[in-house]
């Protein structure tokens, strides 16, 4: 039977983070009659969250910034870090594509560069970053729309009151897309609205069912439907299944729409699928909401596993340490939490987290734990008292000679980036002053990775490697062309939205 359509448009697009957005203003601004469809109330998703860095290498603005920088150098770092996990030709048409991108959104989202040296010690890293993020955003300029714009994480996960006079980092990100979308005309935006499923007509995805304040709406696209509703991190029972990992609901770096739906849809019209056991991995500062805040720039203190060891350099990348975390589990010592030890020279943890923890109602909940003695605290935290003894101690001569003969802490540049100690090498800092303090870590994440295999321009590919007509995924409803590795800042976000620039650029009049 036809499909009885209550909507047309020309491209539909499906979540609404950075990705989704870009992917919608890129259509519009081509002509394109342009339709959001968005689950929850707020437009935004996990972007909204983020710091917004992209990771978009030999553009104008880090030009403009004296950084140098080429799309050369940049597709050397990153075939050296991804290797041959992901196709060569993914890889050069994300790098290639990063200059023309910014050029065309430079106007609407006012960028600057943003340093954050490059995660590995690889050919062609830009040591003092290649990322860039949109500047801040007056508050005021959103008008309505601000209503719409989903609350920056310490808000929305842990009620933390923020003022929103001037938007930063994804809120900004999200709030300039929405108003380059608005200036358009070609766009209508919707949000409580959730894709279902797609619809197959012909063997060509002509449109989806959606379903908006409990009916059901079929909607046609002309040209395409472009997949943005992000990962599966709040969907605990595809976790389990898909990555492995105990308990795996500590994955709250996305808002608790992320459960799969993109998944879901793309598998059942034989959309291909990879990387679904990776994430973008970090260390996470579990809370006593029992969400897990993203926890980066360690400044003191050392990671300890079940047995009161440490198991890799605290100073690392945070998605090279959540891969520590799970490749120390599964030895069969536990990490699963791992605790964060350091002492009385910090008053709260020494790293970033966003809220910053309360110690009183961490310790309430015991997420937080202190003693006068070492021992004391290894008694508290259910460690071998010699062993975290003898961890602390040898530790602490490290800090004094200012090489950590186990883990290289302090070596790499990354390491030395945030660090702040005094001692010959500032990123080992000694353990020594009473009270010393135990908090817990798990392995957390920002978004999921793994999605449907696209080709260059985001097209979903079946099983067979063609692709399925009328289809595309982008940001993380798509596997990531950084395959295992997380390169460097803002590479979740800058990928995301080169593909959905080409995606939507394919879809002109006339594209597929
Ligand atoms: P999202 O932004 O999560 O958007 C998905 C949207 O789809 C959501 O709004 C969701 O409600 C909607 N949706 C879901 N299902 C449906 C459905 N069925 N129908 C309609 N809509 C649906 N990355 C960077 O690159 N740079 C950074 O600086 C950075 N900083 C970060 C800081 C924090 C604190 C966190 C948590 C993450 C950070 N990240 C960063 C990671 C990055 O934010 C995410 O990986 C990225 O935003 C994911 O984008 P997305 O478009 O795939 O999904």
């Amino acid at each position: 039977m036809p499909v009885q359509w209550d909507e047309t448009a020309d491209v539909v697009v499906v979540g609404s983070g950075g990705a989704a957005l870009t992917a919608a203003y890129t259509a519009a601004a081509n002509g394109a009659r342009t339709l959001v469809l968005e689950k929850t109330e707020y437009f935004g998703g996990t972007s909204a969250y983020s710091g917004s860095g992209l990771w978009l290498p030999g553009n104008h603005v880090l030009r403009r910034a004296g950084v140098e920088d080429s799309v050369a150098r940049g597709l050397e770092y990153l075939r050296a870090v991804a290797g041959d996990r992901t196709p060569a030709a993914l890889q050069e048409a994300y790098v290639s594509t990063a200059p023309e991108l910014v050029e065309f959104l430079d106007p609407a989202l006012e960028f600057e560069f943003l340093s954050f040296p490059d995660y590995f010690a690889a050919p062609g890293r830009a040591p003092g970053g290649r990322g860039i993020c949109p500047k801040p955003l007056p508050a005021a300029e959103l008008g309505a729309r601000l209503a719409q714009l989903r609350p920056p994480i310490s808000m929305d996960q842990y009620g933390v009151p923020q003022d929103r006079e001037t938007l930063t980092g994804g809120q900004a990100l999200i709030g300039r897309l929405l108003l380059a979308l608005d200036r358009t005309g070609n766009a209508t935006l919707r949000t409580g609205t959730r894709m279902r499923s797609l619809v197959v007509e012909d063997g060509r995805v002509t449109g989806l069912e959606a379903e908006h304040e409990g009916r059901t709406l079929f909607v046609r696209a002309e040209r395409g439907v472009i997949v943005a509703a992000g990962g599966f991190e709040r969907n605990a029972e595809l976790r389990r299944e898909l990555q492995g990992l105990p308990g795996a609901d500590w994955s709250s770096a996305a808002p608790g729409s992320n459960t799969g739906d993109a998944l879901a849809a793309l598998r059942a019209v034989g959309a291909a699928v990879d990387l679904t056991d990776e994430s973008w991995w970090c260390p996470a500062v579990l809370f006593p909401n029992g969400h897990a805040a993203f926890t980066l720039g360690l400044r003191g203190g050392v990671f300890v596993n079940a047995v009161g060891e440490r198991f890799a350099n605290e100073s690392l990348p945070y998605d090279q340490m959540g891969h520590e975390i799970r490749a120390g589990h599964a030895t069969g010592v536990s990490h699963l939490p791992v605790w964060w030890i350091f002492d009385a020279r910090f008053t709260g943890t020494p790293g970033m987290t966003q809220p910053a923890p309360d110690p009183e109602a961490f310790r309430a909940a015991g997420l937080w734990r202190t003693a006068d003695t070492v021992a004391g605290l290894a008694e508290r935290i259910g460690v071998p008292a010699d062993v975290l003894g003898k961890t602390v101690s040898r530790f602490n001569g490290f800090a004094a000679s200012g090489v950590d003969a186990d883990f290289h802490r302090g070596e790499d540049l990354y390491d030395r980036f945030f660090a702040a100690g005094d001692g010959p090498n500032p990123a080992l800092v000694p353990i020594e002053r009473a009270p010393f303090h135990a908090v817990q870590v798990v392995l957390g994440d920002l978004g999921t990775k793994g999605g449907a295999r696209i080709g260059v321009d985001g097209e979903v590919l079946g099983e067979d490697g063609a692709a399925i007509p009328g289809l595309y995924a982008i940001g993380n409803s798509a596997a990531s062309v950084a395959g295992h590795v997380y390169p460097g800042p803002g590479v979740p976000l800058g990928s995301g939205m080169v593909f959905g620039y080409r995606a939507a650029n394919r879809l002109r009049a006339g594209g597929r």
